[in-house]
């Protein structure tokens, strides 16, 4: 049971994350690790951030779907949890992917705010509804992860939906998520240089790529590193980046993000810690027929360029279109910008675009290409 843990913990930790382009809604891990109801547990589990993170995925109909988690220092030392899932949140904290703070306060909601995500959360919120006005006016964008038949479900505080909805960022985000930011105390892992440095940052063992960083807290419109309440300095614009998305069988398996400084390379199992493995997703046919490494995606400038670098090639749907004669070639060593609305295709069923241009309720054949692998990423021990 204690290995399961670990496991399961692992696949948690690609599962959250502090990157504006990435993350599909905000949460409070003391909070939710409290929800004995869905499990019937110990008074404090980790594996509730799964479960609620599973359920995200299934309401998304999306695999590895990250959260964005704001949480009271409190939780580091928290005696209800064992000492392998508070060293667990340690990693996390220092590595930037959790946002630890000394007083949350409303940050969680700020969050949101700034970027236009659902909060999953019990609370009401109901003494800040003037000042987040969405908490009312839009209800996708505050639910409550309440038990449900196989596993939680999301209820609206407002009006009574069961789907987690994004709505418009607010206006301010745009501005400060355009500018790249430092915090001026030596360490900080949430605006610092270069990641964690915090006392456990030797216990990270994954060679993560640079992710965005978290939206700034803005105190009477200052740009403020919320874990340090330091005014953040401006050190110039956020490199320029774009959000790609793998969709095999139908469903959205993950996002990525492409920088200038950062190619991506996916294939069946790419070397290197920045590759997008599709293997565990593909039947046996498209494992043979897809490369150890397929493609290579660059973002030039504003362009997004597709390289194939495997043995039997790809394909481009421009706009989409899934007829095959607009099917476009894409020979082994040939280079493609991404047009508006193209999809590459490694095999069919297999493709990679914007996520805009990889619509939900595209026709879902988990037979077509799938492995046997469980549809949604994480299966917890019941
Ligand atoms: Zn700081």
């Amino acid at each position: 049971m204690r290995f399961e843990i670990s496991k399961v913990l692992d696949a948690i930790e690609g599962r959250v994350c502090t990157d504006p382009q990435l993350v599909r809604a905000v949460i409070d891990l003391a909070e939710i690790i409290r929800y004995q109801d869905l499990d019937g547990g110990r008074p404090a589990s980790t594996l509730r951030l799964g479960m609620v993170i599973d359920a995200l995925a299934r309401s998304l109909e999306e695999d590895s779907v990250p959260v964005y988690a704001v949480v009271h220092r409190g939780v580091l030392s928290d005696a209800d949890l064992t000492s392998n899932e508070r060293m667990v949140v340690r990693r996390w904290a220092d590595d930037g992917l959790v946002e630890v703070l000394d007083n949350p306060g409303d940050r969680m909601l700020e969050v949101a705010d700034l970027l236009g995500l659902p909060v999953l959360s019990r609370v009401r919120f109901d003494g800040l509804r003037g000042r987040f006005p969405w908490l009312v006016e839009q209800p996708g964008r505050a639910l409550a992860p309440v038990p449900g038949a196989g596993g939680p479900v999301f209820i609206a505080h407002v009006g009574g939906g069961h789907t987690p909805v994004p709505g418009p960022p607010s206006p301010a985000a745009a501005k400060l998520l355009a500018r790249e930011w430092r915090c001026p105390e030596s360490g900080c892992n949430l605006f610092g240089g270069g990641g964690g440095g915090g006392a456990f940052a030797d216990l990270a063992r994954v060679d993560r790529a640079p992710t965005g960083q978290p939206p700034p807290s803005l105190r009477g419109g200052v740009p403020t590193c919320p874990r340090h309440g330091t005014r953040l300095r401006d050190v110039g614009p956020r490199p320029r980046s774009e959000v790609l998305a793998v969709r095999v069988g139908g469903l959205i398996r993950r996002r990525f993000v492409l920088t200038e400084e950062q190619p991506v390379t996916v294939g069946r199992a790419p070397d290197g810690s920045n590759g997008i493995m599709l293997g565990q997703w593909l039947n046996d046919e498209a494992r043979r027929w897809i490369s150890r490494s397929h493609l290579r995606f660059e973002l030039r400038g504003a362009d997004v360029v597709a390289t194939d670098v495997s043995t039997n090639g790809s394909g481009i749907r421009p706009a989409g279109s899934m007829a095959e004669a607009d099917r476009i070639p894409l020979p082994p060593q040939q280079s493609r910008v991404l047009g508006a609305g193209d999809m590459v295709e490694l095999y069919p069923g297999v493709q990679i675009a914007r996520p805009g241009d990889l619509p939900a309720g595209a026709p879902y054949n988990p037979d077509s290409v799938m492995s046997e692998a469980p549809t949604m990423a994480m299966r917890l021990p019941r």
